[in-house]
């Protein structure tokens, strides 16, 4: 039966796993008996580019050289956990596979990486060089790619193509793409949702940027509406995530990740740098009983070496249904620090229960500056917390923010302070440079500035009260921070590109 629609995962994002905003619309459409396909164009795109390159690219340097010649060889150790187990050549596979990758996309004036995409002349948050990418698709890298995946896609005759658009370096792939389709099949539909579209739509109030390209967008949680514009009678709202149509692809990991949410929108929802806050995203979870229950069949029906808890933060009540009804397969994602990971018994159930990582945003070492940021933990408690975590076995991977209007240098002193003490307990770290969410309440009380000068900018530069500007910033990252003797070893364990998409296999 022909598809009533194909979704397209446009490039580029980390190729480790599978679209999880996707296979959510494809349960629900199965569920309503809808006919559809999926294309992951980031994963197919990347391959692509990066064996064409091999095969026909001029070798300049050595490097160019061996990247080339390695490359399926460096691709087969991303998807095996043997290479995991030695840091240094998990590290020369991915920074050949980037070099090939980067080669690739040099003769098009872009800069393509495994985890980003940024183009020399156009900006992804300004509506019109996103229509300038709709123009001309030649221009963009992966147009000999979608050329011939897009065209054999439309000999399916859908009535529908839907992209879903969740982060910027997606942006200016996704509209050469719909550019091409517009121009070669002027009639066809294309429907545009995502993370990001919804971001746009709520920060702008218009949703009429691509008028012309883009026939449908959907903001927020797309069924309801995609099942509406479907044609979908008498709707059944069972069934939350399939990834039956995407299983077997070659991810670059190894084995398959599954990545899942337990809820949408974050359940503390007050951390005043956080868009959560500043967009006023509804927390939305499952039944735990239901989650559990939904888990436990798609680990079945996939088979995963990890499960990715996609959840903003994981609200303790899911930590102890983790604990208590284990999905039987390791398992890694965000949560807030609360009383709850300073108790000994309660991290030793979560490492039985196959937590292997635990993504903690402590933000801060300055006490202050997490009060005035609305954080809601105490450093007492974070400290506690990463000793019991890690005395349970679980390894950390923690997220510290710089150059919000609360911090000066002396508090990042202090972060340093606090992170050097704890940097036993600390497997990797995530070191940010504070944006300031266009529509956060914080933003009202500043001088501010459009940050990339575009119409579709989520972020908005700002006069830092105390002149610790975003220069000074990354000046003492680099300087100081990056060049503790504690914190030199925690970044060299932490993996390139894929970050922490990659680093629970290193806890294996
Ligand atoms: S806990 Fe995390 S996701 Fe939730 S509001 Fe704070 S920063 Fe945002």
């Amino acid at each position: 039966m022909k598809p009533k629609i194909i979704f397209i995962h446009p490039p580029v994002a980390k190729p480790s796993e599978p679209p999880a905003g996707i296979a959510r619309l494809s349960a629900c459409l199965k569920a309503n008996s809808v006919e559809h396909q999926v294309v992951d164009a980031n994963l197919e795109g990347i391959l692509w580019l990066m064996r064409s390159a091999s095969r026909d690219g001029t070798a300049r340097s050595k490097w160019d050289f061996r990247s080339f010649k390695n490359l399926e060889g460096n691709l087969h150790a991303l998807r095996s956990i043997d290479t995991f187990h030695e840091k240094s050549r998990y590290t020369r596979a991915v920074v050949d596979l980037n070099h090939a990758l980067n080669m690739a996309c040099q003769p098009y004036g872009a800069m393509l990486t495994l985890s980003d995409y940024t183009d020399k002349k156009l900006s992804p948050v300004k509506s019109g060089d996103l229509i300038a990418a709709a123009e001309n698709p030649e221009a963009n890298p992966f147009y000999p790619y979608f050329l011939k995946r897009l065209t054999q896609a439309m000999e399916e005759t859908p009535e529908y193509i839907g992209f879903s658009l969740n982060f910027l370096s997606q942006a200016i792939c996704t509209l050469a793409m719909i550019g091409f389709i517009k121009r070669e099949h002027p009639r066809q539909k294309i429907v545009l949702g995502g993370s990001l579209t919804t971001s746009w739509v709520q920060i702008t109030g218009r949703s009429d940027f691509f008028t012309g390209l883009v026939d449908e967008v959907i903001a927020g949680a797309g069924e309801e509406k995609l099942l509406d514009l479907l044609g979908a009678e008498d709707i059944q709202r069972t069934g939350f995530t399939d990834y039956s149509l995407v299983t077997d692809k070659p991810y670059l990991s190894p084995g398959f990740v599954l990545p899942y949410s337990t809820a949408r929108g974050c359940w503390w929802r007050k951390c005043a740098f956080c868009p959560e806050t500043a967009e006023g995203n509804p927390y939305l979870p499952l039944s735990p009983a239901r989650d559990a229950e939904e888990l436990r069949t798609i680990t079945e029906k996939t088979g995963p070496s990890l499960i990715h808890i996609l959840d903003s933060s994981i609200a303790p009540v899911r930590l102890q249904a983790m604990a208590q009804q284990p999905p039987g397969i390791p398992w890694y994602g965000f949560a807030r620090v609360t009383e709850h990971l300073t108790n000994e018994d309660f991290c030793r159930e979560l490492k039985a229960g196959g937590c292997v990582m635990l993504k903690l945003g402590i933000e801060s070492g300055d006490q202050c500056v997490l009060d005035s940021l609305n954080k809601g933990i105490d450093l007492k408690t974070a400290s506690a917390a990463l000793k019991t975590i890690t005395g349970a076995g679980i390894a950390t991977y923690c997220y510290f923010l710089f150059g919000t209007p609360q911090e000066n240098e002396a508090s990042a002193v202090k972060t340093l302070d606090f992170a050097s003490r704890h940097a036993g307990c600390i497997h990797f770290l995530n070191l940010a440079v504070f944006n300031l969410p266009a529509g956060s309440a914080q933003a009202q009380n500043l001088a501010t500035s459009d940050f990339y000068e575009g119409d579709l900018s989520l972020y908005k530069n700002f006069q830092h009260p105390d002149g610790w500007q975003r220069a000074h910033v990354r000046n003492f990252l680099q300087k100081k921070f990056k060049k503790h003797p504690a914190i030199v070893p925690i970044l060299a364990r932490t993996p390139e590109f894929f970050t922490s998409n990659h680093a629970p296999f290193f806890t294996f």
